[in-house]
């Protein structure tokens, strides 16, 4: 069986859509993926430590106020 695969934001990488990081910029906002409106974007475990993954975000969410601690606790409600 064929998984869906999604491409990571920093890495460009093709990876399975189950093992990326689900975020989306709602209202100037970062938050977990959870609902089906609105532009969602993919992030792989390994760019998390990747230096370029937050600009790449404020890229996507220019007016956010996001730090890196922002993501790594997003990660952690992602995924549990
Ligand atoms: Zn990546």
């Amino acid at each position: 069986m064929s998984q869906p695969i999604r491409m990571c934001i920093n890495c460009r990488g093709r990876i399975e859509q189950h093992s990326l990081i689900r975020l989306q910029c709602i209202d100037g906002e970062v938050r977990p993926f959870r609902q089906n409106s609105g532009r969602s974007f993919y992030i792989c475990h390994n760019c998390l430590e990747d230096k370029k993954i937050m600009r790449k975000i404020m890229k996507i969410c220019p007016k956010a106020k996001f730090q890196r601690e922002d993501l790594l606790k997003l990660v952690e409600e992602t995924m549990s």
